[in-house]
């Protein structure tokens, strides 16, 4: 029997935020582009729980935060702190919280900065599982200060919807007898892979539980869907045989982000291929790699046609002012005139580095 651990800590820019700078402590934070009075442009990184009860979410633009936070701040409500991420400092406590989870079961893998999943299959029951989890929690909130919410299951998947399920601070098992039962009555978009697109689609043929997901036969998810349709029809039974390891190889790391409004603002656009680069290039760091040789990006216009430019260097690339120069430099085309004669409104880039070097 396989028994898996999703670890995602809570909040986690934020609750770094509040824990390493004492006079946030006891207010909302948000971390993000500065919002300058309302006019700041940007979005928000990540929003502290305090913060969400006033409506504010990670990727919603800046200056709608800033109205939310006024709207509460009005009504007499604790004022919101706007911060500016402090990467190097995430990327310093997430080391430490992976050195300690790492440790913990028979394998472990990194999924992302704040998330991880860890293999407690030896354990050999699910009560020693949450034991042990339980005592991951404790160890995480004793040296850092932070807390985290964990998923225990069968699979991978099913761990990871669980830790999702119960926030913050949350434990969340889910046995194998149960994992039906569990997953029937949550909205699809639980299910890794089922975006807004997707869910909008569903929905449209009536679909919004994961019960009647699983109602649909195969051949109709893959005739909608392809492949992917297959995927979905084995999610909706909780099935995944993934094993947890870090031993698989990535060709390449990159990161996406989507516009809260298309835009052609070039200043706007170019500070936020500049954040994804430092995004992608710490990335890069944290999965063993030091230097690549392409960069990558992807511009999707208001009307979805996606272009991608990529750049090789015969000399590999071991800094992240050199991937963010690349990229902006690949970008800049569809700027202006030469990529982009009608000045159609962007909607979403990309930022990949490839040919990664050990
Ligand atoms: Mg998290």
């Amino acid at each position: 029997m396989r028994i898996i651990a999703h670890v995602d800590m809570d909040a986690f820019y934020a609750s770094v935020e509040a824990r390493h700078n004492p006079a946030l402590r006891d207010r909302p934070v948000v971390v993000g582009a500065d919002p300058k009075d309302g006019r700041g442009r940007g979005v928000v990184e990540a929003a502290s729980y305090a913060a969400r009860r006033y409506g504010i979410r990670s990727a919603m633009p800046i200056s709608r935060a800033w109205k939310l936070a006024e709207a509460a701040r009005r009504r007499g409500e604790p004022a919101v702190a706007f911060v500016h991420g402090n990467r190097k400092l995430y990327v310093e406590v997430s080391e430490r919280v992976m050195a300690i989870l790492a440790s913990a079961g028979d394998a472990f893998e990194e999924a992302s900065i704040d998330e991880a999943y860890v293999d407690f299959s030896s354990l050999g029951d699910f009560e020693a599982a949450c034991e042990r989890a339980n005592a991951l929690k404790r160890e995480i909130a004793e040296r850092e200060g932070l807390t985290c919410s964990v998923g225990l299951g069968p699979n991978k998947l099913v761990a990871k919807i669980a830790s999702d399920f119960k926030k913050p601070d949350g434990l969340t098992l889910v046995r194998p007898e149960d994992v039906q039962a569990f997953l029937d009555p949550l909205g699809i978009r639980v299910i890794p892979g089922i975006g807004p697109k997707t869910e909008a689609e569903l929905n449209a043929r009536g679909i919004r539980i994961v019960r009647d997901l699983r109602a649909l036969e195969r051949g109709q998810l893959a005739e909608w869907f392809g492949r992917w349709g297959e995927d979905l029809h084995a999610k909706a039974r909780g099935l995944s045989d993934s094993p947890v390891s870090n031993e698989w190889e990535p060709k390449s790391v990159g990161e996406q982000e989507t516009f809260e409004v298309n835009t052609l603002d070039a200043a706007f656009i170019t500070e936020r291929v500049r954040a994804l680069a430092g995004e992608v290039f710490a990335r890069v760091g944290r999965q063993g790699f030091r230097a690549f040789r392409t960069v990558t990006v992807t511009v999707r216009f208001a009307h979805f046609r996606t272009v991608t430019r990529a750049h090789t260097t015969r000399e590999a690339m071991t800094s992240e002012a050199a991937l963010a120069a690349a990229a902006v430099e690949l970008l800049q085309p569809f700027l202006d005139q030469r990529e982009n004669p009608r000045g159609t409104k962007i909607r979403l880039i990309g930022v990949r580095a490839e040919k990664l070097l050990r």
